[in-house]
C-alpha cells in the first residue's frame, strides 16, 4: 500500500515508522530482523531502508603510491526490502539515489522494485562521495532529486527511456522526498531550498520526510513556510535520539542541524554513554509527544540499526 494511503487510513492518528540501514557487507540479515522484531508491536505501516553508494578507499602500495579502490560497504537495500515485505507483511521503502546511477540503472532498479511488489520509493540525490566536496552526477545520471522524481513519475505513466519498447507497462510508485527544517547544507537559504522542494512535489512526489532535528520549533516553522509556498503534501518529521557524547559534534557536522543548549548541557553533564542514551530518550519522547499533539501523520525514527532506545520511546507513545 502507498504511504499516502496509510496516512489516510490513520484517520488523523499519528503512526509509527522507522528507517534501517543494510548491514555492513559480510554480516548476516538476522541482525536486521533482531532490530525490527522488538518494534513490530507498534505496528509500523512502513519501514524505510537506506541506500549506500560506493565509496573510494585509498590503499598504500609497496612503492608508496596510493591505489584507489571502489567499495560498497552496505549493499543489500533491495534484498532487505523484499525480505521485510515477505517476513513481516509490512511495506518496505527502498531509498534510491541519483548518485552512482545512470538513468538506465535507475530504470532497471525501478523495474526490479515493481516486480517485487514494492509500492513506495524515497527519491534522493545522495551526498558527494567521501573525499569530494561537491556532488557529481553520473554522466548519464540525474543532478537533482527533482529529476529523479520525474523519471519515476514518467515510468508510472509507462514512459521508458527507449520509446520503442513494446507494451510499456506502467509502474505505480508513491514517491517520497527529503525536506530540511534547517535547510540543506548546500542551499543558500531556506526559501531557496523550499523552492526546489516544491519542484520535487510538482514533478510527482507525494510526501516529504524531514532531516532529523532537535528543536520542534524548526519543524513547525518549516511546515508553515512550505504551506505558504503551496506545498500541501504530508510532511513527516524524522527524529533520531542522541545516544553518545561524540554525537554532540558529529550530528551538527553530518546533518547540518543545531542542537538546543538545554540538550547540549544535559549531555555534557553525563558521566557515560548510558546516561547520554537516557537523556537522548527523554528528549526524543518530549519532542515526539509535542509532535503528536500537533497532529503529525507519522513519527519516523532513524534507528541506525539499534532499536532498544527507539523501542523505549515508542512504548511511551504508541
Ligand atoms: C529522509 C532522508 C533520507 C535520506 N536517505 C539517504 C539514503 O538512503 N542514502 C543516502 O546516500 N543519502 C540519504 N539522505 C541524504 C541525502 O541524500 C542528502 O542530504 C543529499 O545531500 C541531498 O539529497 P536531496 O534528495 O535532498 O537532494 P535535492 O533535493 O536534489 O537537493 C540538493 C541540493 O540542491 C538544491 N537544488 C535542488 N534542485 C536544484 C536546482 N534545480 N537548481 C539548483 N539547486 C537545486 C537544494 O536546495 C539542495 O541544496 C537522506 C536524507 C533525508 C532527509
Amino acid at each position: 500500500m502507498k504511504v499516502i494511503e496509510h496516512i489516510e487510513n490513520g484517520n488523523g492518528n499519528t503512526q509509527f515508522s522507522f528507517e534501517i540501514l543494510p548491514p555492513l557487507k559480510g554480516q548476516n540479515i538476522q541482525q536486521i530482523f533482531d532490530n525490527i522484531d522488538p518494534l513490530m508491536e507498534f505496528k509500523p505501516p512502513f519501514i524505510d531502508v537506506t541506500y549506500h553508494r560506493e565509496e573510494y578507499v585509498y590503499q598504500e602500495q609497496e612503492n608508496g603510491l596510493l591505489k584507489r579502490k571502489v567499495v560498497r560497504k552496505r549493499p543489500g537495500t533491495v534484498g532487505i526490502c523484499a525480505a521485510i515485505q515477505n517476513k513481516y507483511d509490512v511495506d518496505a521503502i527502498p531509498h534510491i539515489l541519483c548518485g552512482g546511477f545512470t538513468k538506465e540503472d535507475t530504470e532497471n532498479f525501478l523495474i526490479d522494485l515493481g516486480f517485487l511488489g514494492i509500492d513506495n520509493v524515497m527519491a534522493l540525490r545522495g551526498d558527494a562521495v567521501r573525499n569530494e566536496t561537491y556532488f557529481t552526477p553520473e554522466r548519464e545520471g540525474h543532478k537533482y532529486a527533482s529529476e529523479l522524481v520525474s523519471q519515476i513519475q514518467a515510468l508510472n505513466k509507462g514512459k521508458y527511456l527507449d520509446a520503442e519498447i513494446q507494451n510499456q507497462a506502467e509502474t505505480d510508485f508513491c514517491i517520497g522526498v527529503a525536506g530540511y527544517p534547517e535547510k540543506h547544507i548546500e542551499a543558500p537559504s531556506l526559501d531557496s531550498d523550499i523552492h526546489f522542494i516544491k519542484k520535487k512535489i510538482a514533478n510527482g512526489a507525494s510526501y516529504i520526510v524531514t532531516q532529523l532535528f532537535y528543536d520542534n520549533e524548526k519543524y513547525f516553522k518549516f511546515v508553515n513556510k512550505c504551506r505558504k509556498e503551496g506545498i500541501t503534501v504530508p510532511i513527516i518529521p524524522g527524529l533520531k535520539p542522541i545516544a553518545t557524547k561524540k554525537q554532540l559534534n558529529l550530528i551538527p557536522h553530518r546533518f547540518s542541524c543545531e542542537l538546543p543548549d538545554d540538550l547540549i548541557m544535559a549531555i555534557v553533564k553525563c558521566k557515560d554513554n548510558n546516561a547520554v542514551r537516557q537523556v537522548g530518550i527523554e528528549w526524543c519522547v518530549a519532542q515526539s509527544k509535542e509532535l503528536v499533539k500537533a497532529g503529525v501523520p507519522v513519527l519516523h525514527y532513524y534507528s541506525m540499526g539499534k532499536s532498544d532506545n527507539i523501542r523505549t520511546i515508542a512504548s511511551e507513545l504508541f
